[in-house]
């Protein structure tokens, strides 16, 4: 669809950084522990507290900035960010305000065939807020009563921003996605949009197509997946399509999406806007990476999701859809590569696992590190198939049995009495059978139409259960009829 307005974009996303302790203490950030047993005096600021930084977070941060082709600078510096909300004890939030600890990069996606880089402006570390649950309505405006969980509160967060350089609400979703990915190959960030250790804010406005000053914005906070980025975003276009139609005036201001109508809601203008106050944190140290333990962090950066699909599609030949399925979470692409670890058959095994073994998971919503098989035993029924031990048919079967009782494979095969038919004595009297049983087909067959013989196989594998070595059956049907 072309219109005669251009979409402009940029983004925020804070995005929950993987350490065991928090931003400026050494409480747990475990998820789901009793509301406030997770907290100190410093992320409660008690009088007198001091905070230290983590360094693990700083660390996660630069194995981020490194991973997203940004500078990672020589000095920043921590800052007081001041405002009141019954979620923030010290009534204000430590952050990074104008000297950031990474700033520049690009991440590259691909937009319907096109590939496209979307610049970052920086990325800086901060602590996050408590959490609030209000009682008699989703938002603590109208709420009878607010309960406060300290647990989150001071847990380290690493908001990257984005230039405006989003075109789309589909680019944006594409940009997210892409983003959640690379942040969980990393290790930095478990990137889940529905549990918010993935989060996202967006900045979006419209302007006639070739003008070059941007048309005034709006935020759009509250889009908790994927999905709901681009479905918000798409609400928003379509309002401000509408207001500059009708010759009405866009105003500035936040405003969240509504999940249950689809639409966009305001939640404060810029009037009411915080002005926030910085101030230079005084009780933290500047930041100053040292080369060495950048080149050091570089070394750990494992091989990234897109690099690994050429690799796989160079190296093992496979599909392009395959290869981009494999890779598509860090967890299916190391039950992959383990499998290969053992035996190197990239295409059976990815035939197995992006078959029969992912219509499992998906059938019992389940995901490939919470099932029960091992690497080795993809391997032990590939073997067995190719050693004719077993059918492909009922290698599917056994695969099921496996998955649903935990047993081995070997077990199963054993137990079920399933192995395939080779021996030719055994299988003679089926092919008999089926050929006595067959009199119009086996007719046919003698009087030229060769291509019966399958029918008469298909016989065979019924009569034998699916046990019986379909090329052997081939071959003593022909012996027969010829
Ligand atoms: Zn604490």
């Amino acid at each position: 669809m072309t219109s005669k307005y251009e979409t402009v974009i940029g983004l925020e996303i804070h995005a929950q950084l993987s350490t065991e302790s928090k931003m400026f203490c050494s409480c747990s950030t475990k998820f789901g522990a009793e509301p406030n047993t997770n907290i100190c005096e410093v992320c409660t600021g008690q009088p007198g507290a001091l905070p230290k930084t983590n360094k693990k977070a700083i660390e996660l941060a630069i194995k981020t900035g490194l991973a997203l082709n940004c500078k990672i600078e020589p000095y920043s510096v921590f800052a007081r960010k001041n405002y009141f909300y019954p979620d923030l004890p010290k009534a204000y939030q430590i952050s990074q305000f104008d000297l950031p600890i990474i700033t520049g990069g690009y991440l590259e996606i691909e937009v319907e065939g096109k590939k496209k880089k979307i610049k970052l402006t920086r990325i800086h570390l901060e602590e996050d807020a408590g959490k609030l649950v209000h009682k008699g309505a989703e938002r603590i405006m109208g709420s009878e009563e607010s309960l406060v969980d300290y647990n989150r509160g001071g847990t380290p967060l690493m908001e990257i921003v984005t230039e405006p350089d989003i075109r789309s609400p589909l680019e944006a979703k594409i940009f997210m996605e892409d983003l959640a990915h690379l942040l969980q190959y990393l290790g930095v960030c478990d990137a889940k949009m529905e549990q918010g250790s993935l989060r996202c804010d967006a900045n979006i406005s419209i302007r006639p197509v070739g003008q070059k000053e941007l048309g005034t914005r709006s935020e759009l906070k509250n889009m908790n997946s994927f999905r709901f980025v681009q479905m918000g975003l798409t609400a928003e276009v379509a309002r401000h399509t509408e207001l500059k139609e009708s010759g009405e005036k866009i105003i500035q201001e936040t405003r969240y999406f509504d999940t249950k109508t689809h639409e966009t809601k305001s939640m404060r203008s810029k009037e009411e806007a915080h002005d926030y106050r910085y101030f230079p944190e005084p009780d933290l140290i500047t930041v100053e990476p040292d080369k060495e333990w950048i080149e050091e962090i570089k070394t750990t950066i494992t091989e990234l999701p897109e690099k690994k699909k050429e690799r796989y599609t160079k190296e093992y030949g496979l599909s392009d859809q395959a290869a981009e399925t494999l890779i598509s979470t860090k967890e299916l692409s190391d039950y992959f590569e383990s499998c290969l670890k053992i035996e190197k058959k990239p295409k059976e095994i990815t035939n197995w696992i992006l078959g029969d073994i992912t219509a499992y998971l998906k059938a019992k919503n389940l995901n490939i590190k919470d099932i029960n098989l091992p690497p080795g035993e993809v391997i032990e029924l590939i073997k067995l198939i190719e050693k004719g031990t077993i059918s492909g048919k009922i290698a599917k079967e056994v695969i099921v049995k496996t998955l649903n009782t935990g047993k081995t494979i070997k077990d199963i095969v054993s137990e079920s009495g399933s192995t395939q038919i080779s021996n030719e004595d055994e299988l003679q009297k089926i092919v008999e059978e089926a050929i006595k049983n067959s009199p119009k087909q086996v007719e046919q067959y003698k009087s030229g139409k060769k291509a019966i013989i399958g029918y008469l196989v298909g016989q065979v594998m019924k009569a034998s259960k699916g046990r019986a070595n379909p090329g052997l059956a081939n071959k003593l049907l022909k012996q027969q009829l010829d």
